[in-house]
């Protein structure tokens, strides 16, 4: 891949000491090219730029420049849409088949929602005419504001579509930031930044992207007061540690952070039907943060839904993700597969191995781990509280529409869960029971541009897409004049 660059007040670059990284492609364990390793000098370079140009310039106040600029936007990313492909699958090992979704293709247009909301959204308000506490009449109106500096720090496993999420919100808003990737996937987030610099109109210092090999990178940008807010997507440990450092500053956080969601099949529910639904939380080898990893299945009927549920990771292998056909491909790094492997192995201990349960023999390069399935599993085992991370599957009984609600409460984390019957009145009854951000029913998708995703408990704080996760990057100002 060519070089990476930062992207600094307007400028491609290098990092200021010239220091690079090795970035390895999952797949293949080999290096696809050095990115650069920015340091303390970078950072605050980029900060400055973010800072100067919202005090100084009038992109927070021009709406109309700011629509027509994120138009620009999707349209540069749908004119490099096979490069950045080829990004997802190289630096990240998204398997290819998967680009032609949510990881990619299917996000491009959402651009235009923020593009839209910069010019729509209700920035002004004014209030009626009413009494105020101290028993005056006075005409008020309520602004919105662009809140000012936002770093942007994202994870590696969903790179390029949370990279352009929180960028384009931020962006429509008025805001200016600072995109810091994971050091696992720097290109989607260099890739960004030159589509930027080169296809759009966004001025010097709106958009700086910095990359870097060590957590430090983040650090600094998250305790600098010169920044406004962070949005974070990424585990739930580095989230508590970035809401301790901003408490410094009183900097807003907006943190999206992991999950250990349950898929409750109800015991009316067709089962047969539900095998490739069951089996998708192994996509991306299982890397995401929704996806429905604790199994929720009826007592009446457990022996029946296992069944199926073995059948349908039998058939799944992992694979080259640039081949069209597998949907399971490497998890990103060496370190990542030796935790789910240690995970695999205490779940040994505590539940019934039923399928895989260590590295596939038929894939000797790569960072791959076997789709594991383990049965009979207590709601608060390790595997069954833990987010692992990787294509593991647990499966809990339940006894009735109760307990299986209690059952899928029973994490610290809230993100996300998925519930199954034709009676979708019943089903609805157990969705509105569940202490989570979102929940898909009979397999709907919530995830759109225009519908708010986050946490519950531990899975965050605030929310991305929609209005909702718009207004996180606005201040509120109530104004009152005599009258
Ligand atoms: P991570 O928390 O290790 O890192 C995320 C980002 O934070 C990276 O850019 C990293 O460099 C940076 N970082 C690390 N330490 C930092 C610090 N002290 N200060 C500032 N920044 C720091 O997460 P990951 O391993 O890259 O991603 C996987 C995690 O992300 C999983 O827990 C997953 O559930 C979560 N995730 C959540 C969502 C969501 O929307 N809720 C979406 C995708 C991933």
């Amino acid at each position: 891949m060519p070089m990476a660059h930062l992207l600094i007040n307007g400028v491609l670059r290098e990092a200021a000491d010239g220091r690079t990284f090795p970035n390895v492609n999952p797949a293949t364990e080999e290096s696809i090219g050095v990115a650069p390793d920015a340091g303390r000098e970078d950072a605050d370079a980029a900060i400055a730029a973010a800072r100067h140009t919202f005090d100084n310039t009038t992109w927070s106040q021009d709406h109309q420049f700011r629509a027509h600029c994120l138009r620009q936007l999707r349209d540069g990313l749908y004119a490099e849409q096979e490069n950045l492909r080829q990004i997802l699958v190289q630096e990240a090992g998204v398997p290819v088949a998967l680009t032609h979704s949510i990881w990619l293709d299917t996000i491009l247009d959402a651009v235009s929602y923020w593009a839209d909301l910069a010019t729509s959204y209700p920035y002004e308000v004014q209030m009626s005419s009413r009494a105020t506490l101290a028993g005056v009449t006075s005409q008020r109106t309520v602004l919105r504001e662009p809140i000012g500096v936002v770093a942007a720090i994202t994870p590696w496993n969903y790179p390029l579509p949370l990279n352009v999420f929180k960028l384009a919100a931020a962006l429509a808003a008025g805001c200016t930031a600072i995109l810091k990737p994971a050091p696992d996937t720097p290109w989607s987030g260099t890739a960004l930044g030159r589509i930027i610099a080169e296809r759009t109109d966004i001025p010097a210092g709106v958009v700086n992207v910095v990359t870097g090999a060590a957590p430090r990178l983040g650090e600094v940008l998250v305790q600098d007061p010169r920044v406004d807010m962070i949005t974070f997507t990424g585990s739930t440990g580095v989230g508590k540690r970035i809401m301790a450092a901003a408490a410094d500053n009183v900097t807003r956080v907006c943190l999206e952070l992991g999950g250990k969601s349950a898929n409750i099949i109800l015991d009316d529910a067709d089962l047969p039907s539900l095998a490739a639904q069951i089996a998708g939380v192994c996509a991306h080898a299982g890397q995401g943060c929704a996806l429905t990893t604790r199994l929720l299945l009826p007592r009446s009927r457990y022996d029946e839904g296992l069944a199926i549920t073995q059948a349908a990771f039998e058939s799944l292998r992992c694979g080259d993700p640039s081949d069209p056909d597998v949907i399971v491909g490497p998890v990103m790094n060496a370190t990542q597969r030796d935790r789910i492997l240690s995970l695999i192995d205490k779940g040994k201990q505590e539940a019934r191995l039923v399928v895989g349960g260590g590295r596939p023999g038929y894939m000797p390069v790569g960072f791959y781990v076997e789709p594991t399935l383990f049965a009979d599993v207590s709601p608060d085992a390790v595997i069954a509280q833990e987010e692992i991370f990787g294509p593991v599957l647990v499966v809990i009984p339940y006894d009735n529409d109760e307990d299986a609600v209690r059952i899928a409460n029973n994490s610290v984390f809230g993100l996300s869960a998925a519930v199954h019957s034709p009676d979708t009145g019943r089903a609805l009854s157990v969705a509105r029971r569940l202490r989570t951000g979102t929940v898909g029913i009979n397999g709907a998708v919530w995830l759109a541009a225009d519908t708010p995703f986050g946490g519950y408990k531990q899975s965050g704080l605030g929310r991305e897409l929609g209005a909702d996760g718009f207004a996180e990057f606005l201040e509120t100002k109530s104004i009152a004049v005599p009258g």
